[in-house]
């Protein structure tokens, strides 16, 4: 069985490594020469609009899946025309797009923060006016992380975050005072079977997940954001995992956005769950029975971002090393430490020692 990724970061990495054990073969196609899943498969160096390259990679596969929503449409258009492509283009092309989301969402009455599609800055004025303060301009496509967004706080910062986003297709959000933020990850195979691993518990600063921590305890918030992810499924036929982040306002659960692949929030799996994502996003794409999604105790991950603390430096009991082997940058994911435990008074402890690595 020969895998396809479109895109050779560390997701890829991730999958590639999770596919080893199933006996399933990866080949990855990325621009980027300094691809990280390099080092532990083969990635062709090559634009995915680069037509030979890219039918080369599709004639050495059986299936093709993505770890970046940020593939170009017509390459996974492509793609599909002479290979399975889980998840399925049409997916892709609403992930793809803030607003696409936000509308696909409410059509299945998943409520999210108030929105409006931005084309001008008259348009912006307006929809200001009635979504209110504070409220959020971002760029409708190709935004990770928290790029290409502004908060707006008074009008006179309607102008400036006009003038700095422009450029882009926008979309308007209100800015929702939200107690926590979570995500929900979830499988589903061909054969139309789902599992939910548990809410995940997630802290962002500028944008950037810093650590999660799972299982999140609330079984009614569990089963509200189960039924909606259970929607969204079944709406698009969905194989593969699927994540997808919250704010939770004290009452109810909004849809931020969704993420069409293995996700962030979700590598405490590899340790803390049953199956990891990775391994279930290959079970399901190859249509074999999905694997267990139950915790193993408490998970606790923090994201190394910029820096990467020497291994020696982590001497916890219970605790995973995963290093990407990227090159450092600021406000870059070089790597991720999972910790994970039985007993709840070593767990904070042991939370409390890592994240004094926090960068
Ligand atoms: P995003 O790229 O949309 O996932 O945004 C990154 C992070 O910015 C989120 O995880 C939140 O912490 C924050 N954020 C984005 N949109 C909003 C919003 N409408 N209200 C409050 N916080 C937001």
């Amino acid at each position: 069985m020969n895998l396809g990724i479109l895109g050779g970061g560390q997701l890829a990495r991730m999958l590639a490594l999770a596919a080893y054990p199933l006996g399933i073969r990866t080949i990855c196609i990325d621009p980027n020469p300094q691809a990280c899943a390099q080092e532990v498969t083969r990635v062709v160096t090559a634009d995915f609009t680069d037509q030979v390259a890219l039918q080369n990679f599709i004639n050495s596969v059986d299936v093709v899946t993505y770890e970046t929503e940020n593939i170009p449409l017509a390459c996974a258009n492509e793609v599909a025309q002479y290979r399975p492509l889980y998840p399925s283009a049409d997916i892709l092309n609403i992930a793809q797009d803030r607003l696409h989301e936000k509308i696909f969402f409410n059509s299945l009455q998943i409520p999210t923060p108030a929105f409006a599609e931005i084309n001008s800055e008259k348009e912006l004025e307006n929809a200001v006016s009635s979504i209110g303060f504070p409220c959020v301009l971002k760029t409708r496509r190709l935004g990770y992380d928290g790029k290409g967004q502004m908060i707006l706080k008074k009008t006179a910062d309607i102008t400036p975050a006009w003038q700095s986003l422009q450029n882009s297709p926008l979309i308007l959000e209100s800015f929702v005072p939200f107690e926590y933020e979570v995500s929900l990850i979830a499988v589903r195979n061909q054969e139309g079977e789902i599992r939910f691993y548990p809410l995940v518990l997630n802290h962002h600063t500028q944008g950037i997940l810093r650590y999660s921590e799972a299982p999140l305890n609330a079984s009614l918030l569990q089963e509200k954001a189960e039924n909606y992810l259970r929607l969204i499924l079944e709406k698009l036929n969905y194989i593969g995992v699927l994540a997808v982040e919250f704010f939770y306002d004290g009452q109810q659960l909004l849809a931020n956005e969704m993420a069409p692949r293995v996700h962030n929030s979700g590598h405490w799996t590899i340790e803390g769950a049953q199956t990891s994502q990775f391994e279930n996003h290959l079970r399901a794409i190859f249509n074999l029975p999905l694997g267990g999604v139950q915790p193993i105790g408490q998970s606790f991950m923090l994201n190394c971002i910029g820096e990467m603390p020497p291994l020696a430096s982590i001497n916890l009991p219970g605790t995973h090393y995963h290093i990407y082997g990227k090159k450092p940058q600021p406000e870059r994911k070089l790597g991720h430490i999972t910790l994970v435990d039985l007993n709840s008074k070593d767990f904070n402890e042991k939370k409390t020692a890592l994240l004094k690595h926090l960068s």
